[in-house]
């Protein structure tokens, strides 16, 4: 079966890639030729991972060949989210831009790429929780998986704290912030492969991939 991974993020399609079980071939927006920009209007992180699969299956639809399509496309989407238990929850949904909602919203006007974002996101996260003795939050991942036989969602959840201050320089992100439990080092400062076994985006591709087992060659 080949399925499309909605998305053109390399550090996600490696991991994806890894995962995945034999007889599965992962394909990138890019590698199908989709283009367009995606709007995530959903309010939830399982909305808007819906979203992103339904648009981009419409899509293959449209575009490919009858006989593709019925010989076994899917498309698949993931949606990320920072929930932080002494914030209700929050960012959740708004994680990738949460340093310019409310009355950031001026915030690091010259926030113009990645690196300065999760930066700003980072800083925003101290100064909320600052002075708060409950730091306990949680990663989560929405998968939707739509392929011609199924549409289903499943969930990777790590727990953890967040840290008072930055650590470490690895992973993207809140990883230098976000220590998983069990474990007494941020995302940033933990090896590569002890994130990817344990992070929320890990644990939702393995419920994935054991669903995908179920499906003939
Ligand atoms: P996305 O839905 O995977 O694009 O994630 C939304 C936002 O969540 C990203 O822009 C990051 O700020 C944050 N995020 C997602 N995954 C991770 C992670 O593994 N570590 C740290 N931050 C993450």
């Amino acid at each position: 079966m080949r399925l499309v991974f909605a998305s053109n993020n390399a550090h996600k399609l490696s991991e994806v890639r890894e995962i995945m079980p034999a007889g599965i071939e992962v394909l990138s927006l890019r590698e199908v030729g989709f283009e367009a920009e995606i709007d995530e209007t959903g309010t939830t992180l399982a909305e808007n991972s819906a979203i992103k699969a339904h648009t981009v299956y419409q899509w293959l639809q449209d575009h490919m060949a009858k006989e593709q399509m019925a010989s076994g496309f899917g498309v698949f989407a993931d949606d990320t989210g920072l929930e932080i238990d002494a914030l209700d929850g929050a960012p959740g949904v708004y994680t990738a831009r949460w340093y310019r909602l409310g009355a950031d919203a001026a915030q690091c006007p010259q926030c113009q790429n990645e690196t300065e974002v999760f930066a700003a996101n980072r800083a925003k996260a101290l100064r909320e929780l600052n002075g708060k003795a409950n730091r306990h939050a949680q990663f989560k991942t929405v998968i939707t998986l739509i392929t011609p036989a199924q549409e289903i969602q499943v969930e990777g959840i790590v727990r953890g704290q967040i840290a008072t201050e930055e650590h470490g320089e690895g992973g993207f992100g809140y990883d230098p912030l976000f220590i998983p439990e069990g474990y007494d080092q941020t995302f940033g400062e933990l090896p590569v492969e002890i994130k990817n076994s344990i992070s929320h985006r890990a644990r939702a591709l393995e419920k994935l991939a054991e669903v995908l087992k179920t499906y003939p060659d």
